[in-house]
């Protein structure tokens, strides 16, 4: 559907002053409001489409433009600063909440009026503080991702007054200096025009509304200390002192604001057999000896359970068994890391007579002398390979 003009849309003159064209809104905002037309999607357009061309139009500088440019100046225009196109009804409210509060008006929309900005008051009372928790974590855990369960003690909305603080309905009034839309308005006349600024209302705290007699629970504040049971995802591959962050999971705000966030700092516990190098794991394979020299199988521990490796006969010390996949994952990536089994071959610390005899008679054994040929590699080449 083309855009019409704004001009069409509010139904005033090109030459209209700004006194006629905010009459001209008022009256449409007055006529096609949602509070009239509960549920009508046609009328809420018509309400969205005359907030926008109020907004260009009440504003000298974007008016200017317009009239130069027409639609095109309004999108991706420098500083332009335009926001009408997909305004959501709560942002009409907030901006141009006050043209109901006119006198003329104000006894028209008072009820409706006065509820919608009570409606809006938890979205915009103080926001809550930030809560910051320590979540330890094990490997397995990290491998698969995890739900944990944390009890905090935290801000809760009070559950008498709901976060109003309220003692009661009664006890709330609209706020008398901003008149309910928790913003006040300040426009001054410069040689460039009018300019408008909007700031939080100082008596309400942009609550929009004044409590008059305090929720006897939560003493006005609309929240209370407690305690809550959160459950937690955390995804797969993450590390020690990654943070994550939960939005609106933190303490609640004040009188009905919104909560802030929940901070969460990622630590990882020593596991007994692995360690973590990144996305892969390592496990340090002792050998006995003579497994080493004639080959066995092993159980090792991995991420998944324990997994049975075949040992080949001549293994030495330092080799590195890879078990592919067996590690970490990316945290929202792709692809995991590996298991490498770093091998150790045992040398007894102490013998006993039999066991000295028998290492006496393999001591001058021809295949008992180191020959380190062109076939081993050192460590470095190793880690090398690895890598490659
Ligand atoms: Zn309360
Ligand atoms: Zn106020």
């Amino acid at each position: 559907m083309a855009k019409r003009d704004y001009y069409e849309v509010l139904g005033v003159p090109k030459d209209a002053d700004a006194t006629t064209i905010k009459k001209a809104y008022r009256k449409l905002a007055l006529k096609y409001h949602p509070d009239r037309n509960p549920g009508d999607k046609e009328t809420e357009e018509k309400f969205k489409e005359a907030a926008e061309a109020y907004e260009v139009l009440s504003d000298a500088d974007k008016k200017a433009r317009y009239d130069r440019f027409g639609h095109a100046g309004m999108s991706g225009a420098p500083g332009g600063g335009f926001s009408g196109e997909g305004m959501t009804m709560d942002d009409i409210f907030q901006q141009f909440g006050d043209i109901f509060g006119d006198s003329t008006f104000g006894s028209f929309f008072g009820g409706a009026g006065g509820a919608r900005a009570g409606g809006r008051t938890r979205a915009r009372g103080q926001k809550g503080s930030n809560l910051r928790i320590r979540v330890a974590l094990t490997l397995e855990e990290i491998a698969n991702g995890v739900t944990k369960k944390i009890k905090v003690k935290k801000q809760n909305t009070c559950d008498v007054c709901d976060g109003s603080g309220a003692k009661d309905s009664n006890s709330v009034k609209t706020c008398s200096t901003c008149g309910g839309s928790g913003f006040v308005r300040q426009v001054r006349s410069t040689f460039l025009g009018q300019m408008q600024t909007t700031s939080t209302c100082p008596t309400c705290n942009g609550a929009g509304q004044q409590v008059t007699a305090n929720c006897p629970k939560c003493k006005g504040d609309g929240r209370i200390h407690g305690e809550e049971t959160l459950e937690i995802d955390i995804p797969a591959g993450v590390e020690e002192g990654m943070q994550l962050s939960l939005r609106g999971k933190g303490n609640a705000g004040l009188r009905g604001g919104p909560a802030g966030d929940l901070m969460i700092s990622i630590e990882e516990k020593l596991h007994s057999d692995l360690q973590r190098d990144g996305q892969n794991v390592i496990y340090e394979l002792y050998l006995n000896f003579a497994d080493a020299a004639l080959g066995t199988s092993v159980e090792v521990p991995t991420l998944g359970g324990k997994v049975k490796i075949k040992v080949p006969s001549g293994t030495q010390s330092g080799k590195i068994f890879r078990l592919k996949d067996k590690g970490l994952p990316v945290v929202q990536g792709y692809g995991r890391g590996d298991q490498l089994i770093h091998v150790n071959v045992w040398t007894p610390k102490k013998t006993n007579t039999r066991e000295k005899e028998l290492l006496e008679e393999l001591r001058d054994m021809p295949n008992f002398q180191p020959q380190p040929g062109k076939s081993e590699k050192t460590f470095f080449e190793k880690m090398r390979d690895y890598f490659k």
